[in-house]
């Protein structure tokens, strides 16, 4: 059993910033609107999550320890319309294989408490009495502490962090409505307060935070929508694009992705108006049909696959051309 997961988790584990981006999915599928995500030395040492999700009931606290349990769905068709961020259910159990894992949780209606954590080579899961709020608080330490081989592979603290710190500016700028908080070493070093849907005054604030003041201050919002595709976000005029490709932020329906149809339709709008030095810059969101896309093809789900290919990405092309185009009248 700890192999099969130590095998999977190479797929979802790459490094701490890999798991802050799995227990944060399972935070956001679990309603939660409030996260506070305390890193200790770049994750190696300890990433905590804590949320005000809905929780997980004691009896389905071992459940969520073990190899494809997911509560999420209930038959194979599901697979056909996700909509959740998590659907494998081999997060958790890959995670625990790699570290040492503790689950804490107390759903609103249960009036205590429990904590798990799986053991041993058989990864016999072990539950006790604890003390949490209404939600749930994963609690990782050491990570790769018994995989050597890959505990090499971590790079500096700081580095380590960069990674989470982006995973977690990429969570900011698809969910408004989440209060984030991100301490490394006993200090907060991020807090994006939640964000009322409509406020684009808020939104810039907190685009500001996260892609930095000149962008959210100059970058053109726009929204286009055609063949059941609605397309907004903010694009940088070409002569204000920056230098490094660091503000490249795209999501499908949601999710964060780094999606080459998409990242080609924009570099090719771009492409005319931009001077050699200079890189797209944008974040923008893509809301297609549920039955329209498959998210089913990276483990890590950084890609999608648009059944109408051509069509995504001409619409994307064309949009964002238009804009630019209109910018240099
Ligand atoms: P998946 O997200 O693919 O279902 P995971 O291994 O990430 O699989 O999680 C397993 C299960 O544990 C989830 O389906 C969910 O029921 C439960 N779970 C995990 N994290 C949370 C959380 N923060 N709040 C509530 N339930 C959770
Ligand atoms: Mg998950």
């Amino acid at each position: 059993v700890e192999l099969a997961n130590q095998i999977a988790a190479g797929e979802v584990v790459e490094r701490p910033a890999s798991i802050v981006k799995e227990l944060v999915e399972n935070a956001l599928d679990a309603k939660a609107s409030e996260l506070v995500i305390d890193i200790e030395s770049g994750g190696a040492k300890r990433i905590r999550i804590r949320d005000n999700g809905v929780g997980i009931p004691r009896d389905e606290l071992a459940l969520a320890l073990s190899r494809h349990a997911t509560s999420k769905i209930a038959d194979i068709d599901d697979l056909e319309a996700i909509t959740s961020l998590g659907f494998r259910g081999e997060a958790l159990a890959s995670i625990s294989s790699v570290s040492r894992l503790r689950l804490v949780s107390k759903p609103a209606e249960q009036s205590a408490a429990w904590q798990a954590w799986s053991e041993g080579k058989d990864m016999q899961v072990r539950i006790e009495p604890a003390s949490h709020p209404d939600g749930t608080t994963v609690d990782i330490q050491d990570v790769f502490y018994n995989t050597p081989a890959r505990r090499k592979f971590l790079r500096t603290d700081k580095t380590e962090f960069g990674h989470i710190d982006e995973v977690i500016k990429r969570i900011a700028l698809s969910r408004w409505d989440i209060d984030i908080t991100l301490n490394h070493n006993g200090k907060r070093v991020r807090y994006y307060p939640a964000v009322s849907e409509h406020d684009q005054l808020h939104w810039r604030r907190r685009l500001a935070k996260v892609c930095g003041s000149g962008f959210a201050q100059d970058a053109l919002y726009f929204q286009q929508h055609a063949h059941d595709i609605h397309i907004e976000g903010w694009l940088a005029a070409p002569e204000q694009c920056r230098h490094q490709g660091d503000v490249q932020y795209s999501f499908v329906n949601g999710r964060m992705m780094k999606d080459k149809l998409i990242n080609h339709a924009i570099r090719q709008a771009y492409d005319s108006f931009l001077t050699a030095e200079r890189v797209p810059t944008f974040a923008i969101y893509l809301t297609v049909p549920a039955d329209q896309v498959d998210v089913n093809v990276h483990p890590a789900k950084h890609e999608v696959r648009f059944h109408q290919q051509r069509q995504v990405h001409d619409f994307v092309l064309n949009t964002v051309k238009q804009l630019l185009l209109g910018q240099h009248q």
